[in-house]
């Protein structure tokens, strides 16, 4: 038997990272340590579940398993089963502690208006929906598994368009948009490479507050995204630290899973 007739690469040592766990290592260290490299898993939010539930019904409808009629009441029904318990906010206040407010009839009846007007993608051929792949990328020396999962990957006659359905309101500032284009740019390598045409544009389909956010994609947008990707591929290999951000004290309150367990958190609330 000829070995190499066989094996195709040797991947030993090779990280495997998903843009979220890039963007994790910047958000908080210690939460990217507990998670990653310490499998410890908390509890989920109902910002992620409300998000869960509008991305499945967009994936069904895009796989034609549902029809655009039928979206409305899906939703519906889904909100109903999936977000029982609602959606609540916890505001910091100016004294350390938080306020609670109340947004589930915000993001119902943003959802339900989107859902209601809905009215697909004219002219597009879909090509791919939460397209899952893992590609072997080496840029600027650094060798890493880049791993993803695309919403949506539609064309025209000869460009490309990625797509991801957003549940958040409006982009704060360019820079805000700009962090979350790189998503977006790295699945772009992808798209190119399966589908041997070039992204034209990606797309934000930021679906509560009914808008499509669209961008030019470029090799400078791209560059940038692969130069950040590596970048933060060698400083999570070269970590140790594991430093926590408390700073946002929202994200803490609200987003990560480990809210309820992480000692930095809970001492600073203590406090
Ligand atoms: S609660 Fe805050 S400090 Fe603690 S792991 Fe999460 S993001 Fe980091």
């Amino acid at each position: 038997m000829n070995i190499s007739d066989i094996i195709k690469g040797d991947l030993t040592g090779i990280g495997r990272y998903s843009f979220s766990r890039l963007s994790t290592y910047h958000t908080c260290q210690h939460q990217y340590n507990e998670y990653y490299n310490n499998h410890k898993r908390g509890q989920g939010n109902s910002f992620a579940s409300y998000g869960t539930m509008a991305h499945s019904i967009l994936e069904s409808y895009f796989r034609d398993e549902i029809s655009l009629d039928s979206l409305k009441d899906e939703y519906i029904q889904r909100f109903s089963d999936e977000c029982s318990d609602g959606i609540q906010m916890f505001l910091p206040t100016k004294d350390g502690g938080f306020f609670e407010k109340d947004i589930t009839s915000l993001y119902y009846n943003g959802g339900l208006e989107f859902f209601e007007n809905f009215d697909g993608l004219e002219g597009m051929n879909v090509l791919g929906v939460e397209e899952n792949f893992d590609i072997l990328i080496e840029y600027k020396g650094v060798k890493f598994i880049f791993n993803g999962f695309i919403d949506l990957v539609v064309e025209d006659e000869d460009y490309l368009y990625v797509i991801d359905h957003k549940s958040k309101g409006k982009f704060k500032s360019v820079a805000e948009k700009n962090e979350y284009r790189r998503q977006l740019a790295l699945y772009s390598v992808y798209a190119t490479y399966k589908w041997g045409k070039p992204v034209k544009e990606a797309w934000f389909n930021q679906f509560r507050i009914n808008v499509i956010e669209k961008f030019e994609m470029t090799d400078e947008i791209i560059e940038e995204a692969l130069t950040w990707a590596v970048n933060t591929v060698m400083d999570i290999e070269s970590e140790f630290l594991w430093l926590p951000n408390t700073s946002d004290r929202f994200y803490c309150r609200n987003l990560c899973d480990l809210r309820e367990q992480c000692v930095y958190f809970n001492r600073n609330e203590d406090s």
